[in-house]
Formats: structure tokens, C-alpha cells, sequence
């Protein structure tokens, strides 16, 4: 189970949601990269009952997510998916759109 986001092919920056160009070198050449999991850092619960999870992935940006098949808080560490259709706890990121990708990583059957 991964998520894909941007990875500048420049400097190594990581982004989600997907950049024009890159927030640190300013260069527009991008690729897609798998993270695995991210670390809560805030969760909020919605009126409806979804829970929202704002994680840090380990050396790249914070994300907010749609924590699903249970429950978390401060602290915990959460597989990322880009698909609903997986078992157990973690936080679903819509699949990010390639701007600006030549070429793609693409490690996941
Ligand atoms: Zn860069």
C-alpha cells in the first residue's frame, strides 16, 4: 500500500497536491514517486463523521487525508493509499494529477 506524489527531479523536493513548479528550486521537471505511510499530526472529526488526518511524510511535505477502516490520533503512523479498496487503518489522498511529468516511477502493478 502507497500514495504517489511529486518528486522535483531537480532537487529531490517532494509535493501534494502537485506543483507547477517546484517551491524550493523553482524548476518545472517533475516524477512520481510511492510513500508508504506518514506520521498523524492532527486529526479533525467532521459534523458527517469522517475523520481527517494531517500527516508528515517522513522527509517531504505535510498531507491531509481521509483516515478509513478505523481510527487515529497524534502520533500514530499511518500506511497512505491512493485507493479505498485496501483493508485495515489508513489515510486516503485522492490521486495526484502529473503536472509537468516527463517520465514517471511508476513501481505499483
Ligand atoms: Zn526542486
Amino acid at each position: 500500500m502507497s500514495a504517489a506524489i511529486q518528486t522535483c527531479l531537480n532537487c529531490g523536493n517532494l509535493s501534494f497536491p502537485s506543483r507547477l513548479f517546484c517551491p524550493e528550486c523553482g524548476q518545472e521537471n517533475f516524477a512520481t514517486v510511492l510513500v508508504d505511510h506518514g506520521d498523524v499530526a492532527e486529526t479533525t472529526r467532521l459534523s458527517d463523521g469522517t475523520l481527517l488526518a494531517t500527516l508528515k511524510i517522513p522527509g517531504g511535505p505535510f498531507v491531509v487525508g481521509r483516515v478509513t477502516g478505523g481510527t487515529a490520533t497524534y502520533g500514530d503512523r499511518l500506511l497512505l493509499a491512493n485507493h479505498l479498496n485496501n483493508d485495515g487503518v489508513f489515510a486516503y489522498l485522492p490521486l495526484h494529477s502529473p503536472v509537468n511529468e516527463e517520465t514517471t516511477n511508476e513501481e505499483q502493478p
